[in-house]
């Protein structure tokens, strides 16, 4: 199969980790008899110190014509960095906000694994990290409450800030198919979230996912209220396969479900529209720390371009293939900064890269 990836490494740690993840494709290229075409696109910082701008027309036009996205990460150190200086508008996230805009993002994707070799980096107790998890957060990107109407007014003397909820049917249902289609690829079972009890938005949820489901006779389903699904989540994680929920209650559990991991360094992202288009990257940030040293973790990129490869190409087997080469690497106790441990083996980016190629 040819395909055409758009790539952006953007800045910080960026091209180190998206290096290491072209290294990785190209092992599954030659393995699997693909061809990967990459061209490589300006975003963030660099686009910025390039063009004046964080993302250009050309560049959105570009990715656009591509198959998928692979991003590394972009933005630098928010106090010294002179891009931050910049009004809001031409700083290096607005790049990213514009990309999902054009692309038409509205479905986010993060898994949240515990690796048995990575569980002292869990935050729970022995017993709930011993028996691990492995879920998806499927989180809706583009509306309820962060798009909404908002207004911040005084209303008989008193400063009254409101903001909107919204949903219609057709925004729940086409992310309720992709959760249900990605269960699918999965252990077919859809834990969906709302505030069912409270919300007229997660009544019309709950009714439209209920309809959906009726073309999964194979996905078991279940709805649970946001802060019940706020306490299992560290109580018996196990449980969930794909987590299904709208924008606002998927940033707060998308961000304790990788919380409980322990490991930032770990952890891919995906983020899809109505086709099988996707923008796939890690979830951490450019890391300014550390960047430039070839020490960072690349194994959330090479996870993400096992996801493109998974929910953009159907490539099912040769994404296995590089999840199995992560987790060899840690069975054989490699670990670059962020997760070594004593009895462990440090390696730097590229090593990482090359030890995981290699096991493709
Ligand atoms: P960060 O995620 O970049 O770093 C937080 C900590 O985690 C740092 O100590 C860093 O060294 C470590 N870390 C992150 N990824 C790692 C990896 N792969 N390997 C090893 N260690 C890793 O968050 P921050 O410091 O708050 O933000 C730095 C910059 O990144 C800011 O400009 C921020 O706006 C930007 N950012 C970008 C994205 C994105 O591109 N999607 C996301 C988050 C933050």
């Amino acid at each position: 199969m040819i395909c055409n990836i758009a790539v952006i490494k953007g800045d910080g740690i960026g091209p180190e980790v998206v290096s290491e993840a072209m290294k990785v494709l190209d092992a599954v290229a030659a393995k699997y008899g693909h061809t990967f075409n990459y061209e490589q696109l300006l975003m963030g910082g660099c686009s910025i110190d390039a063009h004046g701008v964080p993302l250009t027309d050309e560049a959105v036009a570009r990715a656009k014509a591509a198959d998928a996205v692979l991003l590394g990460s972009i933005g630098g150190n928010t106090s010294t960095s002179p891009w931050y200086k910049l009004p809001p508008n031409l700083r290096p996230e607005a790049g990213l906000l514009k990309i999902r805009k054009e692309l038409g993002l509205f479905a986010n994707l993060r898994p949240a694994l515990l690796y048995k070799e990575l569980k002292g980096a869990c935050p729970l107790k022995e017993e709930i990290a011993d028996k691990g998890f492995d879920m998806m957060i499927m989180r809706e990107l583009t509306g309820g409450l962060y798009f909404g109407d908002r207004e911040t007014k005084e209303i008989d003397g008193v400063m009254t800030a409101i903001d909107t909820l919204t949903y219609n049917e057709n925004e729940i249902r086409r992310i309720a198919i992709k959760g249900f289609d990605i269960a699918m690829k999965r252990r077919k079972k859809v834990t969906s979230v709302d505030k069912a009890n409270v919300l007229d938005s997660s009544r019309l949820w709950r009714k439209v996912v209920e309809e959906v489901a009726k073309d999964y006779p194979e996905v078991t389903y279940e709805h649970m209220l946001v802060d019940n699904c706020a306490m299992q989540l560290v109580k018996d994680p196990a449980q969930f396969d794909v987590v299904l929920t709208e924008n606002m209650f998927g940033d707060i559990l998308s961000d304790e479900a990788s919380m409980i991991t322990g490991s930032i360094g770990m952890l891919a992202s995906a983020s899809l529209n109505e086709t099988k288009f996707g923008m796939y990257e890690p979830s951490g940030g450019s890391a300014p720390d550390i960047a430039g040293q070839n020490k960072a973790n690349p194994i959330a990129t090479i996870l993400s371009a096992a996801m493109m490869l998974r929910y953009t190409f159907d490539m099912d087997k040769e994404a296995d293939a590089i999840e199995a080469a992560v987790q060899q690497v840690l069975v054989e106790n490699y670990r670059t900064c962020d997760i070594v441990s004593e009895g462990t083996q440090l390696v730097s980016c590229s090593e990482m890269g090359d030890l995981i190629a290699e096991r493709v």
